[in-house]
């Protein structure tokens, strides 16, 4: 469950109150979270543990480097970078210096200054990143002011290859963590140029899927098209063959294994911020109607804005808020669970050394355990509470089995019991 702005409960502030018997505290401050800020209980963070955890194994089986960069960037390092509609949506305040600092609004960005300001770094350069960023959106289904990106990006290598290499992680991300229906949607930006189409006409094509044709031409004419120029415009574009060099990006994609039937050419497809000079992509799912699940593209100019020179670059986004939704729709997330497997409960404090070694024998076989903090309470009461954990095991630890070198390991849903020798305890939580 994701608890907090997007499914909870009230979240504006409302006054603090004080409680007429408790008239010398301080006044309680509401418990509540911020519109588009989330918190993550424990099983909609072990969904999330479970999806970052299989995308780094794709990730880094590519050859992919893990990076971390901070949170709060000198906003000089983001501006002028993305688009003027998607600047309107970053976090800018002066830092306690009074210097003029922003949130991290992508990865991309800040990939692009590390490239810039380590110079010795390996190219081609490949490395993966999952972090926080922020965007001060509208909030609705899919869009979170708060989420974490998981990218994978190369820089230093112009070449196709890498653009395939790109369209090749995307589809092995989604195909690793269960989805089977997924489309990659790929298309060359030059094709805009091309048609002569602006960066505000690219913005309106990019609401394509949301707006619908009629939504698109009456938006390019409310921006100084004719209407039937307008309309044939779209057409044109809509039936563009795919430049060559995405014909060549596409090749090289088979050639590295892609699943040809995933991958789709849409001379429609637009993706809103600046920065992307050829090859785009996006990944969509029909399992999924909010959005894209992933995007990406590659950007030759980015890095020279910081170095003068340019540096070629090539990457992908996946969205974790929206795959971990869409997964969780069609049943794909349901294996992962946040409780320990078992708890030990000691049915006294003078058990606790061998429910100690029991706990201890139990993890050593690489099942999760938690010990029973309360060996004074009732059995019952114990039980209930490694119930309501959602473990599917008790391991009873009291003082025959301490003295006889046992447990008595109870199936939480059958309340079936059996009484073991400690070697064939944890074959028995299987
Ligand atoms: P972008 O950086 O805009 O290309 O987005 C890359 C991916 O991040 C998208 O495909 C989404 O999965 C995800 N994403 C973008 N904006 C949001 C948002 N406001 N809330 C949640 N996920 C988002």
């Amino acid at each position: 469950m994701t608890a907090g702005s997007a499914s909870g409960p009230a979240v504006e502030p409302t006054a603090p109150t004080t409680h007429a018997s408790e008239p010398s505290r301080e006044p309680r401050i509401e418990a509540r979270t911020l519109k588009g800020f989330s918190d993550h209980l424990p099983e909609s963070a072990a969904r999330r543990e479970w999806i970052m955890a299989t995308l780094r194994k794709v990730f880094s089986g590519w050859g992919y480097m893990p990076l971390e960069t901070p949170a709060v960037e000198y906003a000089d390092v983001l501006l002028g970078r993305y688009g003027a509609e998607a600047e309107k949506l970053i976090y800018r305040f002066p830092d306690m210096g009074g210097r003029d600092v922003a949130l991290r609004y992508d990865q991309t960005v800040p990939f692009a200054r590390v490239i810039a300001q380590y110079r010795d770094l390996p190219r081609p350069f490949r490395r993966y990143q999952f972090q926080r960023v922020w965007r001060g959106e509208n909030t609705g289904r899919g869009r979170e002011r708060e989420f974490t990106q998981c990218d994978v990006d190369v820089a230093g290598s112009p070449g196709v290859i890498a653009d395939a290499e790109t369209l090749c992680i995307a589809a092995a991300g989604f195909q690793a963590i269960g989805f089977e229906r997924v489309r990659v949607v790929v298309n060359d930006r030059t094709t805009f140029d091309e048609l002569g189409l602006s960066k505000g006409d690219i913005i309106t094509i990019d609401k394509l899927s949301k707006i619908g044709e009629v939504g698109v031409i009456n938006e390019l004419a409310r921006s100084g098209h004719d209407e039937a120029d307008a309309r044939e415009l779209l057409g044109r574009l809509q039936d563009a063959p795919p430049p060559p060099r995405l014909k060549q990006v596409i090749a090289a994609a088979h050639d590295l294994g892609i699943d040809p039937g995933s991958l789709v050419y849409d001379p429609t497809l637009a993706r809103g911020l600046d920065y992307y000079t050829s090859t785009i992509l996006e990944v969509v799912s029909p399992d999924y109607a909010s959005g894209s699940l992933g995007g990406g593209g590659r950007y030759d100019q980015l890095i020279g804005r910081f170095t003068g020179r340019d540096v070629p670059a090539v990457g992908f986004s996946f969205g974790l808020e929206r795959v971990s939704d869409a997964l969780a729709s069609i049943g794909g997330l349901d294996h992962v669970h946040a409780s320990p497997d078992a708890v030990v409960i000691p049915m006294s404090t003078s058990t606790l050394h061998w429910a100690g070694k029991v706990a201890a024998a139990i993890r050593a076989a690489g099942r999760t355990v938690a010990v029973g903090t309360e060996p004074d309470r009732p059995l019952g009461r114990q039980l209930e509470g490694a119930t309501k954990l959602h473990a599917r095991f008790a391991v009873i630890v009291g003082e025959d089995e301490a003295s006889a070198g046992t447990a008595t390991v109870r199936n939480l849903s059958t309340r079936d019991q059996l009484t073991l020798p400690l070697s064939e305890v944890p074959t028995r939580l299987a």
